[in-house]
């Protein structure tokens, strides 16, 4: 049984799984679907600090920090990418200009045309099929055990398990936790082989994200709220070579290793907070990162981490 069940298996289960074991607790991960077969594994997946509220800042801030440290891993598949952020206005210096290793602006002629604003900033990239599997191995390791199974009850699950809950299933929360707020943003990546790209390109407002990873090099994308779909759309993926190969013409001939679907988990704001359960017992909620769950991944672990703490003393 263990003295807390984490539910979900994408990135935010396997990060509170990992970090609630280093605080020392036995934890098990419960999830209907394995991290390959997750949300997250669709994912860019960028430290992307733009665009955060307040309250979620201390969280990316804190995965930034992990994050850096995970650069310097052999295997962790996270790696400091050099990345052009791009904007159709002006902006501001971001909150976290003085956090990373390498920022700057970009000036007018580094754009294309029609853009007015930009970023040239090194910030970590994650390969989420590699992240993923190195934090399940981490995690199993390290006596941490995972159960595949679709868990139709928040209170039937702490009635069989005994101790605290952790509520991480992404999209799967609007049922499990009856949260209405809770919706999908559909999105769609291809993986490519395409050569000697060393500088990514992110566009949040066009969704046209070019990637170079530790396997690869990663395009998107769509964000399309509301769609529960979960089959590749070819018609899609054929726009967005050619919205890329636009931008960097290396992509247009580039061989396509994989193409991905994941929905978001969209949401006004993060949840993270415990919840009392009608039969006493207590869940930790730990969902709705939308579109930079990677980028709040491990400080909402930890978050998680010092509500059990305090939960269970
Ligand atoms: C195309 C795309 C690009 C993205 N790019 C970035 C990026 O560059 N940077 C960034 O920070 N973020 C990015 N994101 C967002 C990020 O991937 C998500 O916010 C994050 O993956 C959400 O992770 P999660 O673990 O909360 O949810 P998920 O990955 O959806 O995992 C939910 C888990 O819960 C399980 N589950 C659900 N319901 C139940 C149930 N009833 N019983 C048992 N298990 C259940 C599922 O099986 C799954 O294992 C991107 C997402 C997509 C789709």
């Amino acid at each position: 049984m263990g003295d807390i069940t984490v539910i979900g298996g994408g990135v935010s289960g396997l990060s509170c799984a990992r970090s609630l074991q280093l605080a020392g607790y036995d934890v098990r991960i419960v999830t209907r679907d394995l991290p390959q077969h997750t949300a997250s594994m669709a994912a860019g997946a960028v430290w992307s600090g733009s665009g955060l509220d307040r309250r979620s800042r201390p969280w990316a801030a804190a995965t930034l920090e992990h994050f850096q440290r995970q650069i310097e891993i052999a295997g962790s598949g996270v790696t400091l990418q050099r990345m052009r952020e791009v904007y159709g206005q002006k902006v501001p210096d971001p909150w976290y200009r003085e956090r990373l290793p390498f920022f700057q602006r970009l000036s007018k002629h580094e754009m294309r045309p029609g853009l007015i604003d930009g970023y040239l900033m090194d910030v970590p990239m994650v390969a989420p099929p590699i992240y993923l599997e190195y934090l399940r191995q981490q995690f199993q390791s390290a006596g941490g055990r995972i159960e595949r199974r679709k868990v139709e009850s928040l209170v039937e699950l702490a009635d069989e398990a005994g101790g605290l809950l952790v509520n991480c299933t992404g999209v799967g929360a609007r049922d499990l936790a009856k949260d209405e707020r809770v919706y999908p943003i559909r999105g769609q990546t291809l993986l490519l082989a395409a050569q000697g790209i060393r500088v990514g390109y992110m566009d949040n407002e066009a969704v046209d994200h070019i990637f170079p990873r530790a396997d690869g090099v990663l395009v998107g994308g769509v964000k399309d709220a509301g769609n529960w779909n979960q089959a590749l759309d070819p018609a899609l993926s054929a726009d967005i070579i050619e919205r890329c190969a636009r931008i960097d013409r290396r992509l247009a001939d580039a061989e396509v290793l994989r193409g991905f679907v994941g929905l978001r988990p969209g949401r006004d704001q993060v949840r993270l907070e415990a919840e009392a359960l009608a039969n006493g017992g207590t869940v930790i909620h730990n969902y709705g990162h939308g579109a930079v769950g990677y980028t709040l991944s491990w400080g909402c672990a930890q978050a998680v981490t010092a509500l059990a703490q305090s939960v269970l003393t």
